[in-house]
Formats: structure tokens, C-alpha cells, sequence
């Protein structure tokens, strides 16, 4: 499907440092030394809902990854996907009374609008479930030929214990993993699994829901299956960086590299990278609980973007945080500092800014440390009016063009 128009990138006059990111499944940081373009997998949307603070968080974190793969001089391929039919989507659609493609392709058009309006680089391939199906039942035959697969009712599993890797991204053991995965989306207690772990790759048609033709009948790929397929598809086995919330690691991100290990005997992704969780009102953000912040909602109450992305930018990918009101009030007085900074033309010496930014972000994407960097800058240009050092004429338009590349805030 159609992704999103891409912001100009200013290219900078210096190469970045080599980017940094911490893997979830090995707990370290691992550089980043991509022989050809990085290439970058990242969970998409399940458009039934706009876009909320915590989805933005994650996208931002891995636009990023992404902008500071092109500062040290790499290329980047980057793929996600739109879960654009599944449970929680035809639920929506059921209970609103609306056709569910046509509420997909509405919350679709929505994410796409606030992505652009937060200065998200657009992924190179854009791709729905629907559209994938073809590559999700060659996959699950891969997988059957590899004897990983089993029928219970009209539905395929995988089996886990294929996988001799089993458990290396999350590092959890069967204890910890047998709660998350009943809590997301799995189904432990099923009768006739052969393990409560095993995952569904093809869902049976069901009354009263969309399916589509297949070797094991009518029915639709599970949700790990989707991933996989699409991610092998565009990127092939062991690409550099699998990305999404932390809330993925166990099952998702887990299945799916178990998948890709038992059909090809190779590694799924070289790095696994994850989002920590927005909160407010005390509770992480989710549609449960209804406490959620919506991008669009903002951008409709005259909310400049770039403050929402800059409140996103003062907290470390990884840590979980909570929304507060304050602090976006705070981003968009911040933003017109830095504006007023930026307008003067000249200011405080510019290259340890652009050095200490690039290095900060290399550094498993130190965004807060980015920014005070820049408001270091602000600081010492506004307190002398620009008249700090002549020597730097052009101070305003290298850091100007900085923060757009790096931070993706455009001011
Ligand atoms: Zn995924």
C-alpha cells in the first residue's frame, strides 16, 4: 500500500559516528556495520483506532534509528507493516457498524497524516496483511515442509519446540512467557495443542468474517505469520534491526524469529530494538483503559507537530514515561525559543552542537542528551543576542539544518 510523502532531509557536512542500539536479546549495545543499506523492520498499526502517543513514541524512536543510519553515510531499507485485518479491527467494525476495509483504510489514512505531520520518515514499503496473504501461505508451507506445523480444527499451529532457538529474544522462561502470552493475543488453554506456547499461522474461516482462498483452505494468516512473511519478503533473513514496543518482545517478536530460524535455518535479525510504553493519568496508554492522548486530536487543536515530536524527543526511547499536559506546554515554549535562536543568523559556535547531537544519537538514540545539546546552543546564543562570536555568521543555519536531519524537528 501507499506509505506517506517523505520530508526533505538537509544533508549534513559531516559523517556521523557509527550508531549504537541496544539489542533486547543479548541486553548490550551492538554497533550498527551494514555492509549495504541497514535494513529496518518495524510493527505497524492495527488500524482500528487513530494514532496515539504511544504509537507516536515508537515511530519517532525508529525514525530516529533511521536518521542517524543515513548521518553515519548508510543507506536505509525499511519496511512495516499494516495489520489491516484481525481480531480487535473486526470487533471495531462490528460494534460501529462500519464496513471493515472501510475503517481500515480510514485509520490507515489517518496514521499516514500524523506521520507526516511528525516529520516520520515514510518506511520504503508500506505493507497491508491483506495484501501479503500470498507470501504468508507460501511461508506457512516452508514451515510445513520443515514439519513445524499442525491442525487443530480448521486452524494451523506452529510448534515452538521446533525451534531449538526458542526464548532467545525475550530471554524469558516458559513461566514468564505463558501469562504474556495469554494476555496478548494467545491462546494457551486451546484443547489439542500439542504446547500452550504454539502459535496460530492460519486462522479457519469463521462465520461472519473475511477469508481468503489457501492449500489449507478458506481462513487468514495469524498475526506473527504476517510479519515474518512480509519482513523476509522485502528484507530476507538476518537484517539489522527488528523494531516495535515492548510490548512486542514476547510473543511477537519472539514467533516471528522463530519462524524465520525453523524455515531457513538462519538468524531472523541481527539486533532486536523495543520501544518502551507511554503512560497517563498513572496507566500506560492503551485502548482498554480509554486513557489515550491522540496525535490528530492535537494537530486539530492548533498543536504545532513539532512540539509533540519534541515532548516524544525529551524522553529516552527505552524508558517508559507518562504524558503529562505540562510537558507538551513546556515543548511549545521550548519551540518558540529555539525558533527566535535559530531566526538570528548567527550564535554560539555550531560544530560541537552538530558533533555532540550526531554522537548523542549514535549512541543507542540519546535523544534527550540531543536536545539539551541544542537548547545549550539557544542558551548561549540568545544570551548574547547572537553576538557571542562573530566567527560563527552562520550558526542559525547549520543547527537549523541539524535538528531538521537529526531530529527530524523542522522549526
Ligand atoms: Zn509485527
Amino acid at each position: 500500500m501507499r506509505a506517506w510523502s517523505a520530508p526533505e532531509v538537509p544533508v549534513l557536512p559531516v559523517v556521523g559516528p557509527p550508531v549504537q542500539l541496544h539489542d533486547t536479546a543479548t541486553g548490550r549495545l551492538r554497533t550498527s556495520s551494514p555492509a549495504g543499506a541497514a535494513r529496518l523492520y518495524v510493527c505497524g498499526i492495527t488500524p482500528y483506532d487513530a494514532t496515539h502517543m504511544g504509537h507516536a513514541a515508537t515511530y519517532v524512536a525508529f525514525d530516529l534509528l533511521n536518521r542517524a543510519w543515513r548521518s553515519a553515510g548508510h543507506p536505509v531499507t525499511y519496511v512495516q507493516n499494516v495489520t489491516d485485518v484481525d481480531d480487535p479491527l473486526l470487533e471495531r467494525a462490528d460494534k460501529v457498524k462500519i464496513d471493515w476495509v472501510e475503517l481500515a483504510e480510514r485509520e490507515t489514512e489517518l496514521f499516514r497524516q500524523d506521520m507526516h505531520a511528525l516529520r516520520v520518515l515514510p518506511p520504503d514499503h508500506l505493507v497491508g496483511a491483506v495484501e501479503s496473504i500470498p507470501w504468508a501461505v507460501a511461508y506457512i508451507e516452508r514451515l510445513q515442509a520443515a514439519g513445524s506445523i499442525y491442525q487443530v480444527e480448521s486452524d494451523l499451529y506452529f510448534s515452538v519446540s521446533a525451534d531449538s532457538t526458542f526464548g532467545s529474544v525475550s530471554g524469558l522462561d516458559r513461566a514468564q512467557m505463558t501469562p504474556l502470552f495469554a494476555e496478548r493475543g494467545g491462546d494457551p488453554d486451546r484443547a489439542g495443542k500439542k504446547d500452550p506456547l504454539d502459535c496460530v499461522v492460519w486462522r479457519g474461516e469463521r462465520p461472519g468474517e473475511p477469508s481468503w482462498d489457501s492449500p489449507f483452505g478458506r481462513g487468514r494468516p495469524g498475526w506473527h505469520i504476517e510479519c515474518t512473511a512480509i519482513s523476509q519478503e522485502h528484507l530476507g533473513v538476518d537484517f539489522d534491526v527488528q523494531g516495535g514496543g515492548s510490548d512486542l518482545v514476547f510473543p511477537h517478536h519472539e514467533m516471528c524469529a522463530s519462524h524465520a530460524h525453523v524455515a531457513s535455518g538462519e538468524r531472523f535479525a541481527q539486533g532486536y530494538a523495543h520501544a518502551g510504553m507511554v503512560a497517563y493519568d498513572g496507566e500506560k496508554m492503551s485502548k482498554s483503559r480509554g486513557n489515550l492522548v491522540f496525535v490528530s486530536q492535537l494537530r486539530n487543536s492548533d498543536v504545532d507537530p513539532m512540539a509533540l515530536r519534541l515532548v516524544l524527543l525529551r524522553h529516552h526511547y527505552r524508558s517508559d514515561w507518562e504524558w503529562t499536559d505540562a510537558a507538551l506546554w513546556d515543548a511549545v515554549d521550548t519551540i518558540q525559543r529555539w525558533r527566535k535562536a535559530l531566526s538570528l543568523g548567527a550564535g554560539a559556535p555550531s560544530a560541537p552542537v552538530v558533533e555532540g547531537v550526531l554522537a548523542a544519537l549514535a549512541h543507542d538514540l540519546d535523544a534527550p542528551t540531543a536536545v539539551d545539546v541544542v537548547e545549550q546552543w539557544v542558551a548561549a546564543t540568545l544570551g548574547t543576542g547572537g553576538l557571542a562570536d562573530t566567527s560563527d555568521q552562520r550558526a542559525g543555519h547549520a543547527v537549523h539544518q541539524l535538528i531538521d536531519a537529526a531530529l527530524g524537528l523542522s522549526l
